[in-house]
């Protein structure tokens, strides 16, 4: 699976129409990222640094970007849908002026792809200005927002992090970080924030830290962000990660941390490592590059073959196809490459299917694997039919043999907490055993890492991960409420999940 650039190459087509015999396709990834943040206070040019830490985040969400900017007095806003370098020009940051700011780059955990769902979510209300920008998925975002409703409030999206600016509003309290140690504990699920305020950024982690969320230091400048990638961009210093169920005030005086939340053991979101992070930050106290070389060593001694080469699903098999060799000796090679200038849609001939698709996107180096017995290392197999493809093309480049090895368990469950996999009858692994895997993909042999070797790649202790949706456990249950669309399907007519 692709996951490292914002355009991935997956199995959804949607066709429109287009001149006779080439249509328009829009490409959707197997799994599909969830968001990215960043925040920064005091710093004159904010808006614009916000823009470069949202562009090395564009991995986490390519569906809408935007920012809040604040100049201590006044808000201003720029959204859009698609890419960051499409949604900001120089007119727009321009225009948002201030010293603090906050950025998000989404793909849709809860509520459609929609341009009124795109973060920052910003208003005005009894005690000023307000904008919050979430990653994650709240698992009780229906009963919160069915409370809310019942007590007269509107809302304007279908997105569970409207809730959270409509608790945080709530007039009963004088101060607003009365209202916040009053609204944090009531979440439950995934969730890392940034919100601003006129004067002020907030870093907020729920007590599981499920998502990542970093603090950095430019000068006298503080940022926030999901990953050190967006710091590094900006020749940010790390200074720590935001710890579980621990908010960040960073204002005037400073950072300041309090704690509203009950203790809880964290866990955190294990594929974040696997697929989603960048290899060049920093999450959960480990390198993500070197997680996944581990991956790629255990990989080796888990399910050795003997072969000629080792090649990775560029990008995110890189490394783990990199410790896959050095620990069994097989050499490294990149046996394919991708164009990474196909946008999100783009012009074939009609009559083509995902097999074109694929070769756009990737191509074998006929040098590198014709007569060879190949070992392919890829991140994850999702669905099945674009690896199958994949793996079809190095065949067809006259590979000997091919041996695949994924770097994560099977998955067979769904994820609740801002993971947007596919349904369970459309999880290949939920539907075929590991030999009708093997012969769908038409391979000579399978090997996935166990659940145990995942773990054994990461620093922290086991119960201090999430791997629900490999082992089915998950460290917070949740009710009929907790899905993606759920406050769509609320007015859409389908019966309601809880009043059933
Ligand atoms: S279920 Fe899987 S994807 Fe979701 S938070 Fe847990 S480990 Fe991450």
């Amino acid at each position: 699976m692709d996951g490292q650039t914002p355009v991935n190459s997956g199995d959804t087509i949607l066709n429109s129409s287009h001149p006779v015999g080439w249509e328009l396709s829009i490409v959707s990834p197997d799994i599909k990222e969830h968001c990215g943040l960043f925040g920064i206070y005091r710093h004159p040019a904010a808006a614009r640094l916000a823009y470069l830490g949202l562009f090395a985040l564009q991995h986490r969400g390519e569906e809408s970007a935007g920012i809040v900017a604040s100049d201590g007095q006044a808000m201003t806003k720029h959204i859009g849908m698609g890419l960051v370098e499409d949604v900001f020009g120089e007119e727009e940051l321009a225009r948002l002026k201030g010293h603090a700011a906050i950025g998000h780059t989404r793909y849709s955990t809860t509520g459609s792809s929609l341009l009124k769902n795109a973060q920052p979510l910003q208003v005005e209300y009894s005690r000023g200005g307000i904008a919050i920008a979430h990653n994650g998925n709240l698992i009780n975002a229906l009963l919160l927002r069915d409370e809310l409703e019942a007590r007269g409030s509107i809302f304007q999206t279908t997105i569970d992090s409207e809730v959270i600016l409509h608790l945080l509003a709530d007039p009963q309290f004088a101060h607003f970080e009365e209202a916040l140690t009053d609204t944090l504990p009531k979440l439950r699920g995934a969730f890392s924030l940034v919100i601003l305020r006129e004067d002020e950024v907030i870093g907020v982690r729920d007590p599981n830290g499920f998502r990542p969320l970093w603090i950095g230091s430019l000068g006298e400048a503080t940022v926030l962000c999901s990953e050190t990638c967006a710091l590094d961009i900006l020749g940010a210093k790390p200074v720590r990660e935001v710890e579980p169920g621990e908010v960040v005030i960073v204002n005037r005086d400073g950072l300041r941390s309090i704690r509203p939340f009950p203790k809880a053991t964290p866990s955190h979101c294990i594929f974040e490592h696997v697929y989603f992070a960048r290899p060049d930050s920093a999450i959960f106290g480990d390198s993500v590059h070197q997680v996944r070389q581990r991956l790629g060593r255990r990989l080796a001694r888990e399910h050795p073959v003997d072969a000629d080469v080792v090649i990775p699903v560029p990008d995110s098999g890189n490394s783990a196809a990199l410790g896959y060799s050095l620990e069994s000796g097989i050499p490294f090679e990149f046996g394919m490459m991708r164009n990474h200038y196909v946008g999100r849609t783009f012009i074939q001939p009609r009559q083509q299917t995902r097999e074109f698709q694929a070769r756009v996107k990737f191509n074998p180096v006929s040098a590198a694997l014709k007569g060879k017995r190949v070992v392919v290392v890829d991140d994850s197999i999702v669905r099945g039919t674009t690896c199958k493809t994949r793996l079809k093309s190095i065949r067809e480049s006259g590979a000997r043999e091919i041996h695949m090895r994924v770097s994560c368990p099977p998955i067979m469950h769904p994820c609740f907490y801002g993971i947007d996999f596919p349904t369970k009858s459309e999880l290949i692994a939920c539907t075929h055993s590991l030999e009708e895997i093997r012969t769908f993909l038409e391979v000579d042999s399978l090997g996935f890492i166990s659940l145990e070797g995942l773990l054994s790649a990461v620093s922290g202790p086991r119960e201090s991960y999430c791997t629900a949706c490999y082992s089915g456990k998950y460290p917070l249950p949740f009710g009929p409420e907790a899905s993606k669309y759920i406050l769509e399907r609320k007015f859409s007519g389908e019966a309601h999940p809880i009043k059933r």
